[in-house]
C-alpha cells in the first residue's frame, strides 16, 4: 500500500441540519406521503470516506414498488393529466429555482453520500440538475404533433384532416445509478414530467439521500401527490419488481450494461418500452498538432473528474507519438498532484470511490493490470486507511487485448497508447470497443478533428474540451452504451407515444 503525501487526514464535519436530518430512518415517497416499507426494513447507508454508517433509510421491496406504481397510476388518470402544459411547466420550473435555493446543502449531501468533492457537487452537481428542471420546464408547452396531408389512396375522392398528437407514455419506472445521484434523479425525472408521465423512481442503495431530500423540493414545488413516487432500495429486490411490474409502461434505466441487460429481459414480458444509458470505455485522441497543455489538463480531467466514476470518462488515452511522452507524463504529474481527501472538506480535489465493492472492483483491474503487463506511471494501488481511495492511475504499456483496456473500470485509472499516423488503424483502435457512449478529439486544425469525430462510433465527441453536458444536448450510446438520448428535445420521445388522428370530412 502506498502511503501518499496529499491525502487529507482531516475528519470531515457534517453539517448539523443534515446530521439532524439524518438522524431518523429517511422513508419513502409514494402517493404523496413519506412512509415507511411495507415490511419494516431499513438498510444502511456508509460514507465512502470513512466507511462508518451514515443514515438508515426505508428498504423499498416489490410491495413497496407495487404501491407506488398504483399510485403513479392514479396521478396519472387524475390530477396531472387535467393539468395545462404551463401550469405544468411552472411546477417544474419552481423545482429547478428550489434545488438552487438548496444548493449548498444539497451539494454537502452529495458530498457526504457519494464522496465527490462538496465544490464539485456544488459547480456541476446541483447547478446542471437545477438546469435540467428549467430547461425541460419550457418544453411541457411545446410538445406539438403536425397536421399531415393524406392520399388515402383507398377512398378515392373522400377528403380527410390528419394530425398526430404526441401523448405521455404513462406511468414510467426509473431506475439510477450511484456516480451522479442528484442529477441522474434530474435527467430522468424532468422530461417525464414535462411530457406529462408519472414516475416510480428507484434510487441506487449505495446513495439514496440526495434524490429523497429533491423529493421533499418536488412536494414543495407542488407536484400532485403520486406524480413522483420515489423508492429506495436493492436491485435485485426494487430495481427487479419495478422493471418488471405489469403497471408499469415504460422503463428507463442508467447503470451497467451488464444489468442494462438484466431490465430489458424484464421488461420483455409485457413489451414495456425502454430507454438504456449504459457503460463505455471512451477513447480520447490527441492528434500531434494538438495544444500540449490544453491536452494534459483535459485527459486529466477526462478520467479523473467524479473520481473516474463517469460512464463517459475518457479512459483510453491515444496520443500521437511525437506528443506521447509529454502528454502522459504531465497527465501523471497532475494525476500526483491531486489531493485526496473526504468530499465534505473544502481541500479535497478527489474523494474516495463510493463503496468497499467499488474499491475491490477498481484494485482487481490494477492487480490485472499488473499481471497481464501493463506499467502503473504514477498511482497504481489502493490506499491505506479508511475509506475508499484509490491513486489516481495512469497505465502505460498495454495492449489492447488487456482486460484493464477492454472492460470499464468506472474508477481512475488511465490506459495510454501511442499511435504514428492519424488513419484508418487509429479509427479501427479507437473504435474497437463494445461500447460507444463518448470520446474526445484534441487538435490545433478543426477540420481535422471534425473528420476524425465524423469517424467515431459515439453519441458524443467533444473536441478541445471533455465532460461538457448541457441540459439541450442530447446525451447517449452507441452499441452497448445504450439505447436512446438523455436530455435535449431528443429525450422527449422517450416518454411520448404518437396518436395519429384522421377524420372524414367530405
Ligand atoms: P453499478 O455497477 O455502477 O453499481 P448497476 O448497474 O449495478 O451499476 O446499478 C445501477 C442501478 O441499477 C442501481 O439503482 C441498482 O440498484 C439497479 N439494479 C441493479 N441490479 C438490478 C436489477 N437486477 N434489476 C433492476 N435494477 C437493478
Amino acid at each position: 500500500m502506498t502511503i501518499r503525501p496529499n491525502i487529507s487526514t482531516t475528519k470531515a464535519v457534517t453539517p448539523p441540519a443534515i446530521r439532524e436530518w439524518l438522524s431518523t430512518v429517511r422513508p419513502m415517497l409514494i402517493d404523496g406521503k413519506w412512509v415507511a416499507a411495507q415490511s419494516g426494513k431499513t438498510f444502511e447507508v456508509f460514507d465512502p470516506a470513512t466507511g462508518d454508517t451514515i443514515a438508515h433509510v426505508a428498504e423499498g421491496d416489490k410491495a413497496d414498488v407495487d404501491l407506488a406504481v398504483k399510485a403513479a397510476r392514479r396521478a396519472f388518470e387524475g390530477p396531472w393529466s387535467r393539468m395545462t402544459p404551463s401550469e405544468r411547466g411552472r411546477i417544474i420550473h419552481r423545482i429547478g429555482d428550489l434545488i438552487l435555493h438548496n444548493a449548498d446543502e444539497l451539494a454537502a449531501i452529495e458530498a457526504l453520500d457519494n464522496g465527490k468533492p462538496k465544490a464539485v457537487a456544488k459547480a456541476a452537481d446541483v447547478t446542471l440538475s437545477a438546469d435540467m428542471f428549467h430547461y425541460m420546464s419550457g418544453w411541457a408547452s411545446k410538445i406539438e404533433g403536425k397536421t399531415i396531408p393524406i392520399s388515402a389512396l383507398t377512398a378515392p375522392g373522400a377528403e380527410f384532416v390528419s394530425m398526430t398528437r404526441m401523448e405521455p407514455i404513462g406511468v414510467v419506472g426509473q431506475i439510477i445509478p450511484w456516480n451522479f445521484p442528484l442529477l441522474m434523479a434530474a435527467w430522468k425525472l424532468a422530461p417525464a414530467l414535462t411530457t406529462g408521465c408519472t414516475v416510480v423512481l428507484k434510487v441506487a442503495e449505495e446513495t439514496p439521500l440526495s434524490a429523497l431530500r429533491l423529493g421533499e423540493l418536488i412536494l414543495e414545488a407542488g407536484v400532485p401527490a403520486g406524480v413522483v413516487n420515489i423508492v429506495p432500495g436493492f436491485g435485485a429486490t426494487a430495481g427487479a419488481a419495478l422493471a418488471e411490474h405489469p403497471g408499469v409502461d415504460k422503463v428507463a434505466f442508467t447503470g451497467s450494461t451488464e444489468v442494462g441487460r438484466l431490465i430489458v429481459q424484464a421488461a420483455s414480458r409485457d413489451l414495456k418500452k425502454v430507454s438504456l444509458e449504459l457503460g463505455g470505455k471512451s477513447p480520447n485522441i490527441v492528434l500531434g498538432d494538438a495544444d500540449p497543455e490544453l491536452a494534459i489538463a483535459g485527459a486529466t480531467s477526462a478520467i479523473f473528474f467524479n473520481q473516474g466514476q463517469c460512464c463517459n470518462a475518457g479512459s483510453r488515452l491515444f496520443v500521437q507519438r511525437n506528443l506521447f511522452d509529454k502528454v502522459v507524463d504531465g497527465v501523471a504529474a497532475r494525476a500526483d498532484k491531486i489531493r485526496l481527501g473526504p468530499g465534505l472538506n473544502e481541500d479535497t480535489e478527489m474523494g474516495p470511490l463510493v463503496s468497499r465493492v467499488q474499491y475491490d472492483r477498481v484494485t482487481g483491474y490494477l492487480a490485472s493490470g499488473r499481471q497481464e503487463g501493463a506499467r502503473a506511471i504514477c498511482g497504481g494501488e489502493g490506499l491505506a486507511g479508511s475509506g475508499y481511495f484509490v491513486a489516481p492511475t495512469v497505465l502505460v504499456e498495454t495492449k489492447p487485448e488487456m482486460k484493464v483496456v477492454r472492460e470499464e473500470i468506472f474508477g481512475p485509472v488511465l490506459v495510454a497508447s501511442p499511435f504514428n499516423e492519424v488513419d484508418d488503424a487509429l479509427i479501427a483502435e479507437a473504435n474497437n470497443t463494445i461500447y460507444g457512449l463518448a470520446a474526445g478529439v484534441w487538435s490545433g486544425d478543426m477540420a481535422r478533428a471534425l473528420r476524425v469525430a465524423n469517424r467515431l462510433r459515439a453519441g458524443t465527441v467533444w473536441i478541445n474540451c471533455y465532460h461538457v453536458f448541457d441540459a439541450a444536448l442530447p446525451f447517449g450510446g452507441y452499441k452497448q452504451s445504450g439505447w436512446g438520448r438523455e436530455m435535449g428535445q431528443a429525450v422527449l420521445s422517450n416518454y411520448l407515444e404518437t396518436k395519429a388522428i384522421t377524420s372524414r370530412i367530405g
